[in-house]
C-alpha cells in the first residue's frame, strides 16, 4: 500500500513536471534553447505602450491589414503588453517595411540598441535594451503566399519585437515556417506573460 502511494505520488510529480515544462526555462536568457530573449524594449518590465509605425511600402503592397493583424494579435494577453499604431515614424519603436529582398527569409526582426557613444547598433545577440527595431517582410518569399501565411509571418515578427525567440519545442507561432494556425498559441501566451511581468 505504501508503495502504491509512493508510485502515484511519483506519477503525479511527473505529470505536473510535464505540464510546466513549457515554462521551465523562461528566465531571460539568450542561448539557443531559450524561448524568450533577455534583450527587449526596456520600458521597465512592461511594454504596455509600444508604438509601431508602417512604412509607405506597407500600404503600397497591400500589407496594412496583415501587419495590423500581426500587432493586435499580441494585445489582450498580458496587461503589461500593448502595441498601438502611430502615424509618425519618430513616435514609434517598431517600424515595418515590405520589400523584395533576394534572400531566403520570409520575415525579419532587426533590433537596435543605443551604444555608449549614443549610436544605434544592431543587437545581433538579442541581449540589449532596444531603442528601435525593424520588421521586414520579404515579397520574394511570401509575395504569392496565402493571406493566412502572410499574417502568420507578421504575428511571428511582432512576437520577436516582444522578445519572444524561436520555439520549435511547443505548439507555437514562434516556430519558423508555415503552420496550421497563425495566432499566438498557449505556449506563446505563457512565454509572453513570463517575459513581461
Ligand atoms: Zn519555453
Ligand atoms: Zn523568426
Amino acid at each position: 500500500m505504501k508503495k502504491m502511494k509512493l508510485l502515484s505520488l511519483l506519477l503525479l510529480a511527473t505529470i505536473s513536471l510535464l505540464s510546466t515544462s513549457a515554462a521551465a526555462h523562461d528566465d531571460r536568457c539568450n542561448d539557443s534553447s531559450c524561448h524568450v530573449w533577455r534583450g527587449g524594449f526596456n520600458t521597465g518590465d512592461k511594454v504596455s505602450d509600444l508604438k509601431y509605425w508602417l512604412d509607405s511600402s506597407v500600404s503600397s503592397n497591400n500589407y496594412t491589414s496583415i501587419l495590423d493583424f500581426g500587432a493586435s494579435s499580441w494585445n489582450d494577453i498580458s496587461a503589461n503588453v500593448s502595441l498601438s499604431k502611430v502615424s509618425k515614424k519618430d513616435d514609434s519603436q517598431v517600424r515595418a517595411y515590405v520589400s523584395y529582398y533576394s534572400q531566403f527569409w520570409d520575415g525579419q526582426w532587426e533590433p537596435y540598441y543605443t551604444d555608449s557613444k549614443g549610436k544605434l547598433s544592431f543587437d545581433s545577440n538579442n541581449f540589449e535594451d532596444w531603442s528601435v527595431g525593424n520588421i521586414r517582410l520579404n515579397l520574394q518569399q511570401i509575395g504569392t503566399s496565402s493571406s493566412s501565411f502572410k499574417k502568420k509571418v507578421a504575428v511571428h515578427e511582432f512576437g520577436h519585437s516582444l522578445s519572444l525567440a524561436h520555439n520549435n519545442d511547443d505548439v507555437s507561432v514562434m516556430k519558423p515556417g508555415d503552420l496550421s494556425f497563425n495566432v499566438p498559441q498557449k505556449a506563446d501566451k505563457t512565454h509572453l506573460k513570463n517575459r513581461w511581468k
